[in-house]
């Protein structure tokens, strides 16, 4: 990618998108494309279409999506799969039709089998039943890959799909009816904490392996994806019998009982931590398969402590700012 080429991150204030804006910026890009929700609306194909035929990008990463924790994939999953489906069909399509040179589509690692062998290899995809807490979101990943892999075959298109492992860092959901793990407990643990409470709850049984990655990493690997050398992004995108997809991840997990034990620390929570059945577990481990990522020469420099910790303090400075403005009001 040259440094003047234009590119479109769809999904720029996202975790992973407003890294990716972090990173293009600081390699030297400077002909990004970001539009708001406001501004354009992925799921609506004409305004899509618009966008593509005046602005014409050359390279487009597909990071936006309807995205949120265990919780909010059970309660909205009507949402979770239609807005993922059509902001997939429009997005992929449109870039086809307006003949982007390439295109990095950002699954998740929920896309792979509930009981996929662990470490999941890329063709573990569509080898088993999905975990049902996040099925329809899982589904409309699996088809956005599919679209990538069918214009590859049928038009020649260099589109790639790259699927994260959990992701944390920066610009996260706290709110807590939609987080993830990571930012859920940061934000319990920190209310306990200055609340004086002597316990918190975790979600589950404390026992699923979850493998994280800071996103800052993520993005770091989404541009080392597409900035690939022709004879090593070919052979990856041109291949009938496999499917186009690189793992992105760190290569080690924990269970989620490991990670709370870490956070409290991190805060600096001394209270216990009570674990709540009631709430699911989702898939019992989710670890990646890097070596196809790491056979092409990336790998990972934020440590997961390192990683947390300055991921709390952005969330102590992003408090200490709604405070001052709420005080200021
Ligand atoms: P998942 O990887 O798709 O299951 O997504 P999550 O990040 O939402 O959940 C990961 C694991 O953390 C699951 O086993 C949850 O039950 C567990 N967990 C524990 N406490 C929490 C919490 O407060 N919020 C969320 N979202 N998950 C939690």
């Amino acid at each position: 990618m040259n440094l003047d080429a234009k590119i479109y991150v769809a999904g720029h204030t996202g975790l992973i998108g407003s890294a990716l804006v972090r990173r293009l910026q600081a390699l030297g890009y400077q002909n990004l494309v970001l539009k708001k929700h406001t501004e354009l609306d992925l799921t609506d194909q004409a305004n899509v279409r618009q966008f593509f035929t005046e602005e014409h990008p050359r390279y487009v990463f597909l990071a936006a999506a309807q995205v949120g924790g265990i919780l909010a994939n059970s309660a909205f999953p009507a949402e979770f799969i239609q807005e993922n489906l059509q902001i997939a069909i429009n997005v992929i399509h449109e870039a086809h039709e307006s003949g982007v040179d390439r295109l990095l589509f950002l699954g998740s690692s929920c896309v792979y089998p509930k009981h996929a062998p662990q470490p999941i290899q890329e063709n573990a995809l569509l080898t088993g039943p999905l975990e049902p807490t996040n099925r329809p979101y899982a589904l409309a990943k699996i088809a956005a890959i599919e679209m990538c892999w069918a214009y590859n075959r049928q038009y020649g298109t260099r589109f790639l799909a790259g699927m994260p492992a959990n992701l944390y860092g920066p610009n996260d959901n706290y709110d807590l009816d939609a987080s993830h793990v990571v930012p859920a407990l940061i934000r319990k643990m920190h209310d306990a904490k200055f609340s004086g409470q002597t316990d918190m709850v975790v979600w589950g049984t404390g026992q699923p392996r979850r493998e994280f990655l800071h996103s800052d990493d993520a993005a770091d690997a989404c541009v080392f994806l597409m900035s690939l050398p022709d004879e090593k992004l070919l052979p990856i995108v041109t291949n009938d019998q496999i499917c186009p997809i690189v793992n992105i991840g760190c290569g080690e997990d924990l269970t989620i009982r490991e990670l709370a034990e870490l956070l409290a620390e991190i805060v600096g929570f001394n209270g216990v931590l009570s674990f709540d059945h009631s709430k699911p577990d989702g898939t019992p481990q989710k670890l990646l398969d890097i070596s196809r990522l790491s056979e092409l020469g990336w790998k990972p420099r934020i440590s997961l402590r390192e990683g947390l910790l300055s991921t709390y303090r952005e969330y102590c400075q992003r408090m200490a700012l709604t405070a001052f403005a709420a005080r200021n009001n």
